[in-house]
């Protein structure tokens, strides 16, 4: 048996991890425990990203996809993940990259909604190439078999292979979604076949809706507003996740909160990207599950969630409903978690898997603080933790990741991009 205390952090009781799981505040840890000094230390739940795409960790700050119109910044990335040859090595270094660097920010669980499918690449060796990355570096992964405007019954009958690949790997720390990109991208087809695989399967659904190309292809083709087609085709309901939900109206607001639909908050994309900011102050107050992603490294340089959290606040100020520190803290755990149909994560509850994030607050930044919990997100900006844990194991110590050499992932993604560009 192994346990650890977490010996007087800054607020909250000792916390003891027995076997990969919290144990009650009144349990003592047993004789021969780990003890780590937390004091001086917040101990927050690991932060679950609840939206990413990990392929374009290998695309950031890419020439022409800033300050542009969406439709512009998908052609150009389109193009990217040709002229780089997007195969499975690329996906896995990338995914590693992007990984190695959530675990570093303290996020323990990342969704990758994955949407490039090269032709004449088997489906089930890009899926592996995400998830033996993942195992690898010790990350939990829920990996969304995506679509963009892929065939739909090539689509449908890859997630069943992917699902059978996937059987080997611990559930807990591997999952697998559905998600096609958006109504922008893919027909009724797609959306009825992708679902039918998913109850079949027993898998959650995930999508992105309202962000300006979804919303005008929405309207062009189809007269529509997104989350109208998406209500028609049986995607605004429980077990479907909804990410960016930029600008959405009072009406598509009451659907959304009436549906039992999850939303996925993405500020560090939308904001710069110029697609709106989703209310995510009316969708809490309506008691609508709303989690926090970063989305991917084409248009959020920066897989920072608690970055994004601390955004997510700051731009909720130009909405006129702000949200607060713990609002969006909550967003980035226990949303996040129950939006992904995993609420034993994002949260310390005695008795659930020890997730967890040890954040010093002991120096300069972060004096004069008076409330520990704010001050995690206002007081120094890029804050890392000290110390981060999953399902029991350390992966990092004292801002060093212990699965893997960063560094070496780093230089393994950029020597495969020089490579391919030589
Ligand atoms: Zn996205």
């Amino acid at each position: 048996m192994s346990a650890v205390l977490l010996k007087d952090p800054l607020t909250g009781p000792d916390i003891v991890v027995r076997d990969g799981v919290l144990g009650g505040s009144g349990d003592g840890p047993g004789h021969g425990a780990e003890v780590v000094d937390a004091s001086g230390c917040l101990i927050t739940p690991g932060l679950v990203n609840a939206h990413h795409h990990l392929l374009q960790s290998a695309f950031r700050t890419l020439p022409g996809t800033r300050g542009v119109p969406m439709a512009e910044w998908l052609a150009v990335m389109a193009q990217a993940y040709r002229d780089y040859a997007v195969d499975p090595a690329l996906t896995r270094a990338a995914a590693a990259v992007g990984l190695a660097e959530s675990l570093l920010c303290g996020v323990t669980t990342v969704a990758d909604h994955h949407l490039t499918w090269p032709s004449g690449i088997d489906p089930v060796e890009m899926a592996l190439a995400a998830a033996d990355a993942a195992v690898e570096l010790g990350a939990r992964l829920c990996f969304v078999r995506g679509s963009a405007g892929d065939v739909a019954d090539t689509a449908a009958e890859s997630v069943r292979d992917i699902h059978r690949a996937f059987a080997g790997f611990d559930p807990d720390m591997l999952q697998l979604a559905v998600g096609p990109s958006g109504v922008h991208t893919d027909g009724p087809d797609t959306f009825a076949a992708l679902a039918e695989v998913a109850r079949d399967l027993g898998l959650l659904r995930r999508t992105q809706a309202n962000e300006q190309v979804d919303v005008a292809v929405a309207a062009d083709k189809y007269g529509r507003r997104p989350l109208e087609l998406l209500d028609d085709w049986g995607w605004i309901e429980p077990g479907v996740a909804l990410a960016h939900l930029c600008d959405l109206t009072p009406d598509e607001i009451a659907l959304v909160a009436e549906s039992g639909v999850a939303v996925t908050h993405a500020p560090g994309c939308d904001v710069p990207m110029g697609w709106g900011v989703a209310p995510v102050a009316d969708l809490l107050r309506r008691g609508v599950t709303v989690g926090l992603g970063t989305s991917g490294g084409g248009s959020n340089d920066g897989g920072h969630l608690l970055a994004d959290a601390r955004l997510a606040v700051q731009v909720s100020g130009l909405t006129g409903s702000p949200v607060n520190a713990s609002d969006a803290l909550a967003m980035a755990t226990s949303g996040s978690a129950a939006g992904l149909g995993r609420p034993e994560l994002g949260g310390l509850d005695s008795g659930t898997p020890a997730d967890l994030c040890i954040w010093d607050m002991g120096d300069v930044a972060d004096a004069g603080v008076h409330d520990p919990d704010a001050g995690l997100l206002w007081a120094r900006p890029g804050r890392r933790p000290r110390d981060v844990m999953v399902a029991g194991r350390w992966v990092v110590r004292d801002g060093v990741l212990l699965t893997a050499d960063s560094r070496r992932l780093a230089t393994h993604l950029n020597t495969m991009i020089k490579e391919r560009t030589a």
